[in-house]
């Protein structure tokens, strides 16, 4: 290197891009700060506060000076605990060194993909997805294949997915209930996943970071339950959503024995553990009685139909989803089809955020996603903004 030149940023980053979704956060905090008001519905976190237990755990934590390193995979009380609820909740055969705690479900994520993925290896995953997914397999090297889901569901899983397997093929991405469309996938269906997964000698990482929030119908199953998955499986799990405790940062993580100790080296050297006095308000988060969701959920709920009626009557076609925090509508005519010119639109002229369906892969385009966990008064708000500009765009010029 010349002398005073500089390195560029390491290679593995060329094909990695940077959350959209961040953008129009950035775009939404300007006009806040010029003193607009703007309906916010681009984001994606619980609209509860953390449940006081959780933060009393926390406070008593640093009290008893419960702030030194802890073992890297996690304090002991904390995994027995999480041994204990993916038995009971999930079904999924664990034993005491099956969890490691990680710094959220991206973290969580980030860990499983660095294990699995080498340099040339196909990911496949259905389409639309969790954004940030395509990166973190870029960033490994490997090469994101999208499945159409809507696609897949009508024409077979298994046939689906086997015509877009490779030789390179090494590991799929599942998640369910999924982002951004709130569907959730049924027994049936993870049992396809499964068997695709299992005869083709793959490794699935199932990213189950809305199990919790399912409102109606069938409720979540968990891959690594079915006989044999575990051994394939690593499943990802979160504090985040369930609790509300997205700026916590803790989440956990199931490994198959075959992939622990590099998955353990991961975490080692990314983080060395989670912050201490945070892993035992998640061990107390573990132990709180079951009405705290129900009550959460019925308050989803209520703000999900909300949301949905006031979308329909400004012209909006959606299916209402049966889990997690999103409605996923169809753009109506009078935006145009191209999701991130309606979304500025949107922004631009009703101060309305949402984040574009296309930043979730080419399937969720002609689509915006609307997160529905918001202030009550923030729908109301959003409604109205919607029926005014809705008017304004159909009113004969
Ligand atoms: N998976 C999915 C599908 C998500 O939507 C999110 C959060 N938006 C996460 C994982 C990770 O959340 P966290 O890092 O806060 O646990």
């Amino acid at each position: 290197m010349p002398r005073g030149s500089f390195p560029a940023p390491a290679s593995r980053f060329q094909a990695v891009g940077f959350s959209e979704i961040v953008k129009v956060r950035n775009r939404v905090l300007d006009l806040l700060a010029a003193g607009e008001t703007v309906w916010r519905f681009e984001g994606g976190e619980p609209f509860m506060p953390t449940p006081q237990p959780i933060k009393d755990a926390m406070s008593r934590a640093l009290q008893r000076n419960q702030t030194r390193y802890a073992p890297s995979s996690g304090i002991p009380e904390l995994r027995t605990a999480i041994v204990a609820k993916v038995a009971r909740r999930n079904g999924i055969p664990a034993d005491r060194e099956s969890p490691i705690v990680v710094n959220g479900g991206m973290h969580g994520l980030f860990a499983a993909f660095a294990t699995l993925v080498n340099p040339g290896d196909d990911v496949l995953l259905f389409s639309p997805y969790w954004t940030p997914i395509v990166d973190v397999i870029s960033y490994c090297g490997g090469t994101p294949v999208g499945v159409p889901t809507a696609a897949a569901r009508r024409d077979g899983l298994f046939r689906t997915l086997d015509r877009a397997v490779t030789p390179r093929t090494r590991v799929l991405y599942w998640n369910s209930p999924t982002n951004p469309t709130g569907e959730v996938f049924s027994r049936a269906e993870v049992e396809e996943v499964s068997r695709f997964v299992f005869e083709r000698g793959l490794a699935l990482i199932s990213d189950e970071a809305y199990e919790d929030l399912i409102y109606e119908g069938e409720g979540h199953v968990s891959p690594a339950s079915l006989p044999g998955m575990e051994e394939r499986t690593i499943s990802v799990f979160t504090f985040s959503k369930t609790y509300s405790m997205t700026g916590w940062r803790a989440g956990y993580v199931i490994v198959p024995e075959r992939y622990r100790t590099a998955m353990q080296t991961v975490v080692l050297y990314t983080i060395n553990g989670v912050s201490t006095p945070t892993q035992w308000a998640a061990l107390e988060a573990l132990s709180l009685p079951d009405d705290f969701l129900r009550e959460a959920r019925e308050g989803y709920r209520r703000r999900r139909d909300q949301l949905a009626g006031g979308l329909r009557a400004a012209g909006f076609e959606l299916d209402v989803p049966r889990a997690a925090l999103y409605l996923f509508p169809k753009i109506p005519s009078y935006l145009g089809a191209d999701s991130r010119s309606a979304a500025e639109t949107l922004l631009e002229s009703a101060r309305v955020a949402t984040v574009p369906g296309l930043v979730f892969g080419p399937e969720g385009e002609g689509h915006l996603r609307f997160s529905f966990s918001v202030g009550e008064e923030i729908i109301r708000g959003g409604i109205e903004a919607l029926a005014a500009f809705s008017r304004r765009e159909l009113q004969p010029r």
